[in-house]
């Protein structure tokens, strides 16, 4: 059992700094000036001392697309961003939607020992969205899957979506929807608005996502069973939730935002470079504003990477043939910080809620997410809150180079992660 001694820190950015022993697994002992042997000595100069981040969505790309992503480099990126678990979303190749790939990924996982990666298991067999997946076997299974869903795909069907959240609420599931009616974004190519109309690029209508939002809560609502929408993008998505979250059926609807939809607009799209490409898609100013208030106000739970990487042949190409997606796992601080920290929308006990407590709490996961107290389990992230760093995506540590922060500076670098007491990154490098 090693200890570590973190020196100076400020648990959620608050009061004096002060000194945390971390013993084996656990926070031992939080003091001042604390005089014990440690294997290991942090001097943090002040940082902020969060628990550990959960991102709900990240591709891994393990099996199928090793050229994009591996669980081992997926790992590294999320312990060099400050995250202690990631959710491994079920669209590889083959899908996620049996005991064998599950399995797999939660191993692959284990065996890297950087972060707890959990499978996603898909909603239905193949993502199709006609036939449940076996959901009960995979929840069932050594890697104990909580979280599904067709990401990448809408449940768009009605009927499926109904069984599903009356299947996983037998078994404390939950259903994370990606949002998108397909009969509305046949050929989409980015956010339906003036600058699509005007680069000749067809349309993603809002109300694709809104009306598959408002179906879901009122199907949550009916079966009691418990529902996510993935990556928020809309105004009006955020008025949906508001409105559902305001009547007693609320609870069991959550949300979350991605760093770029808090940051950026379609207005980057002027150059046709691939890598703004996403879905959903960037959308207009006012979008990211109501976007910011919900995260602000509780209305969208938390924030989520939807870390897409993807290989450079699937990026350096034409707009129309390129894939959706971008790096997410070791920009999300900076952009919540740079979006909700130095706005005034959230201080650190905000940042704490949306980055680490309240993931934890919808995937229903018991040893993160946790206070940074004597007793807890050691699950932290060690933030500078004042340094300022250039991206650089030819440096990050995914495989894919896909990050549309490149080049940008960001605000809050993270100084250290340590996962159940083990430092798996300090100073920008990761430990193993
Ligand atoms: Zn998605």
């Amino acid at each position: 059992m090693s200890r570590v001694l973190l020196k100076d820190v400020r648990p959620y950015g608050e009061g004096e700094p002060v000194d945390v022993l971390v013993d084996g697994e656990v926070i031992a002992e939080i003091g001042t000036e604390l005089e014990v042997d440690a294997d290991e000595i942090v001097h943090a100069g002040g940082a902020v001392l969060l628990p550990g981040f959960v991102d709900l969505h990240t591709h891994l790309r393990e099996p199928g697309r090793e050229d994009a992503e591996t669980v081992e480099t997926g790992s590294m990126a999320a312990a060099l961003g400050g995250y202690t678990a990631v959710f491994a979303m079920a669209n590889t190749d083959p899908v996620a939607d049996n005991a064998v790939v599950v399995e797999h990924v939660w191993r692959r996982g284990r065996e890297i020992g950087l972060v707890d990666v959990h499978p996603v298991g898909a909603v239905t067999v193949g993502l199709k969205g006609e036939k449940l997946a076996e959901l009960g076997t995979m929840a069932r299974s050594a890697a104990g899957v909580r979280v599904f869903s067709d990401d990448g795909h809408c449940v768009h069907d009605p009927l499926i979506m109904r069984r599903a959240l009356e299947y996983t609420s037998s078994f404390g599931g939950v259903v994370a929807q990606h949002a998108e009616e397909p009969r509305l974004t046949v050929g989409a190519q980015a956010h339906e608005g003036a600058n699509a109309a005007r680069l000749g690029l067809a349309g993603w209508p809002a109300p694709a996502e809104e009306a598959i939002v408002a179906r879901d809560c009122l199907l949550a609502g009916h079966t009691g069973g418990a529902l996510h929408i993935c990556h928020v993008s809309t105004a009006g998505t955020a008025e949906i939730l508001r409105w559902w979250k305001s009547r007693d059926a609320a609870g069991r609807v959550s949300a979350e935002v991605t760093p770029h939809h808090l940051l950026l607009t379609d207005d980057r799209l002027d150059t046709y470079d691939p890598v703004n490409k996403v879905n959903p898609p960037l959308r207009t100013e006012a979008d990211v504003l109501a976007l910011r208030r919900a995260l602000a106000d509780g209305t969208v739970d938390c924030v989520a990477t939807d870390h897409a990487p993807h290989a450079a042949q699937d990026k350096d190409c034409e707009w129309s043939a390129a894939r959706p997606g971008m790096l997410g796992l070791q920009t999300a601080l900076g952009v919540v910080v740079h979006t909700m920290v130095r706005t005034g929308l959230l201080d650190w006990r905000g940042v704490a809620r949306v980055m680490s407590e309240r993931p934890a709490e919808i995937a229903g996961l018991a040893d993160q997410g946790r206070p940074v107290a004597a007793g807890e389990p050691a699950n932290l992230v060690l933030v500078d809150p004042d340094a300022e760093w250039t991206v650089r995506a030819a440096e990050l540590a995914s495989l894919g180079q896909n990050s549309p922060f490149d080049g940008m500076r960001l605000p809050g670098r993270v100084v250290a992660t340590l996962l159940r007491g083990r430092l798996t990154a300090h100073e920008g490098k990761v430990r193993r």
